[in-house]
């Protein structure tokens, strides 16, 4: 079941107008929350982010947050399985095509769940392998915008040859991936890119820093060089529905010693015993 402008109906009977500006020029914005045992993890985090990116792009946020909150449990509750992950789309309406926004346009918002499945333990314990690029995107990546197409290329890139995510390097710089950010460890540090307007602020490396902070896991926010990538000990991938992945091979050259390491080992194991207590939290 989905939601489609303040109605719930199964998929195969939701449509869009051709004319949505989503179709049209991508104008538009989403989010992706995960919900673990039917339960939002991080919903104030991601609604937040979500304000950003309407306030970025000009948009007018349609609902208050308890509004954003019950739509959303309500969909939880009409869709198969504990663990799901939560699409919403936000396009500025539809209108005749013209490029400067239409006046008095109600937005289309559009909400679906998935299954969220956690990555095989297999390719945990053996990493994953990525491909570098040059992130070639705008400049505000900040802002989650529906217009996806140099991600899609991007990802693409890594795809064609067999490999999970496109690490982008901009300027001689580390931003993050095609779909999630990326952290280094050198030297027992774990080493993050500082946000801006280049890279999505991840919900999930806010969870893995603050993580890092309180269990005593060195760690730093700085900007990463190309070689430092290159050069690092540990690669490690996050996001909400990857979660966080050691990367093993890198441009098929093995990361450090070639096997997931051991700061991605503990914050792994730190992660799951959050989101447990997370959850735990929300039901008391
Ligand atoms: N960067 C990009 C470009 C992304 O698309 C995503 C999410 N898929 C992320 C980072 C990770 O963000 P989050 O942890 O909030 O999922």
């Amino acid at each position: 079941m989905i939601y489609l402008n303040g109605k719930f109906m199964p998929i195969e009977d939701a449509c869009i107008p051709v004319l949505d500006r989503g179709f049209i020029f991508g104008d538009g914005v989403y989010e992706v929350i995960p919900a673990y045992s039917r339960k939002l993890f991080r919903l104030a985090e991601h609604l937040d982010r979500l304000q950003h990116s309407l306030d970025g792009i000009r948009l007018k946020n349609p609902f208050q947050n308890e509004e954003w909150k019950t739509i959303l449990e309500q969909i939880i509750a009409q869709n198969e399985g504990d663990d799901q992950y939560i699409y919403l789309h936000i396009t500025r309406g539809v209108a005749k095509r013209d490029h400067a926004f239409p006046v008095n346009v109600p937005p289309t918002v559009f909400i679906m769940s998935n299954p969220l499945l956690p990555p095989p333990s297999e390719l945990l314990a053996s990493g994953a392998s990525a491909i570098t690029a040059l992130d070639n995107r705008w400049i505000r990546c900040d802002v989650k915008a529906i217009s996806l197409l140099p991600n899609v290329l991007l990802r693409q890139l890594a795809a064609d040859v067999r490999a999970l995510e496109t690490v982008l390097i901009r300027d001689g710089f580390l931003t993050e991936g095609a779909a999630s950010n990326i952290f280094i460890v050198k030297d027992k540090v774990l080493l993050a890119p500082p946000k801006s307007h280049l890279m999505l602020p991840g919900i999930t490396y806010d969870v893995v820093l603050e993580l890092a902070a309180s269990n005593q896991i060195p760690h730093e926010i700085r900007e990463i060089t190309e070689s430092e990538v290159r050069n690092a000990d540990e690669i490690l991938l996050t996001s909400s529905t990857k979660e966080i992945m050691p990367i093993t091979l890198l441009d098929n050259k093995p990361v450090g010693s070639g096997k997931p390491g051991e700061i991605f080992a503990r914050l792994h194991t730190l992660y799951q015993h959050y989101k447990a207590t997370q959850m735990r939290g929300q039901l008391a």
